[in-house]
């Protein structure tokens, strides 16, 4: 029996209609930009497994660091004590998150990592004998699956049996150039009505609505007048993160910065689940008092895992290497280029890219998990790529060491396929 068959006996996957999409393909290996299945076949992991594994599968600068740590610390309970790896993990990133960045929290995913920001905004306020109610977020975004990170995502067909028990959130549009007085009016109207917590943002680009960009300026704006209104803001960069856009976080795009970031996915470039909820000295001031009950009481059993931190710490090792850097401006050029070739394909209505990121709008209208959609995914598999569009958008996320020649493969995959269209 293949992998596919044993599969649909005991495994249940997510985002998934069974009836309608029984089969999952067994991936059997996977290095550098390749995938290889049961069967032999290879494919180029174009979207670097839902932006994870940045610095290629199986990477072995991490897998190195990650088997010294296996064999000296494996798992301790944060609690109660500290580590090595943690310790160096909270400096490295303090030395390339926003400077207004004071302290790192340890979660185990994207969710829970907005989940914890969630907490710790109501908690902030709370503490301060300021009881806030009320969230606000772009329309359309997307932060994750636990309850409070569902409730600030962008409405969905998806969420139909849980809306009676999502929390408090005023959605405002994402700024595009030419709307920025109209939302700052919309936002002067929900904060003198409502006790607002925080604002939940992807930082410029919105990964799950299709790698949909914004306007800085109005984000700045946005920003701006949150910090005057005393309402923290939380940047979701658990996809923007490490890179991504060209800098090491899309917050350093902005002249204001966020009060609390959450990362994940390329943090441990793919190797292992973890996740950081990072604020600045103002918020956890707000948690230290004689009161036990004004600390944070949220852990997870597998808080600042010492592999995860290993795993970590190479990758931004990695991350802030010349190497690296350089090709994430080459990855930027290249994709500028391929921009510029493909606007004018007749079955192309837009594109955008910025630093490793670029995706292009069908001119066609696509359910999300529609027929069209599927046909396209089956035929870039079948050319040896794997890309996943989003709606009808097609998008690249590659990783930083796909060499010219994968890349090429990739661009002429989605030339090739389109003209089928
Ligand atoms: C993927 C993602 C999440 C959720 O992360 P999980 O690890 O899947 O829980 C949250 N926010 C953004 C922006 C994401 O891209």
């Amino acid at each position: 029996m293949t992998l596919q068959e044993r599969d649909k006996k005991h495994i249940w996957h997510p985002l998934k209609q069974h009836q309608t999409h029984p089969n999952s393909l067994g991936i059997v290996k996977a290095k550098g930009c390749i995938l290889t299945d049961e069967h032999g076949n290879e494919y180029i992991d174009a979207i670097s497994s839902w932006y994870t594994c940045m610095f290629g599968h199986c990477n072995e600068y991490i897998t190195s660091k990650v088997y010294e740590q296996m064999q000296q610390l494996d798992q301790i309970m944060f609690s109660d004590f500290t580590h090595p790896a943690a310790v160096e993990l909270s400096e490295k990133l303090i030395g390339i998150l926003p400077e207004n960045q004071a302290k790192i929290f340890f979660n185990d995913n994207g969710s829970t990592a907005v989940e914890s920001a969630i907490k710790m905004a109501l908690q902030y306020y709370f503490n301060k004998g300021d009881k806030r109610t009320t969230f606000i977020a772009f329309e359309n975004g997307f932060h994750g699956d636990t309850f409070g990170a569902m409730s600030t995502s962008g409405l969905s067909v998806y969420n139909g049996p849980f809306e009676d028990f999502l929390i408090n959130v005023h959605r405002i549009p994402v700024p595009n150039g030419t709307n920025t007085e109209a939302i700052l009016t919309q936002l002067k109207d929900i904060v003198a009505n409502h006790k607002v917590a925080a604002f939940v943002y992807e930082p410029i680009v919105q990964g799950a609505a299709g790698m949909k960009t914004h306007d800085n300026n109005g984000l700045n704006s946005i920003l701006d007048f949150f910090k005057t209104n005393a309402v923290l803001t939380i940047a979701d960069e658990v996809m923007t993160g490490f890179g991504k856009t060209g800098k090491n976080f899309a917050s350093d795009h902005m002249t204001i910065k966020p009060d609390i970031i959450c990362l994940s996915k390329a943090l441990t470039g793919g190797l292992v689940p973890m996740a950081i909820t990072s604020c600045t000295q103002e918020i956890y001031d707000a948690f230290l008092s004689d009161d036990i009950a004004k600390g944070y009481f949220h852990c997870h059993t597998y808080s600042a895992n010492p592999i995860g931190c290993a795993a970590a710490i190479a990758s931004i090792d990695l991350l802030t290497s010349e190497e690296i850097q350089e090709s994430i401006q080459r990855i930027s050029k290249a994709h500028q280029q391929f921009s510029e070739r493909i606007q004018s394909h007749p079955k192309v209505k837009s594109t955008r890219n910025i630093g490793v990121i670029f995706a292009l709008d069908l001119d066609t209208n696509m359910e999300r998990y529609g027929t069209l959609r599927d046909l396209l995914l089956s035929s870039f598999m079948k050319e040896g790529v794997f890309l996943r569009p989003l709606g009808n958008t097609i998008y690249i996320q590659v990783p930083y060491v796909i060499t010219a020649e994968q890349l090429e493969k990739v661009y002429f995959t989605i030339e090739k396929v389109l003209n089928t269209l």
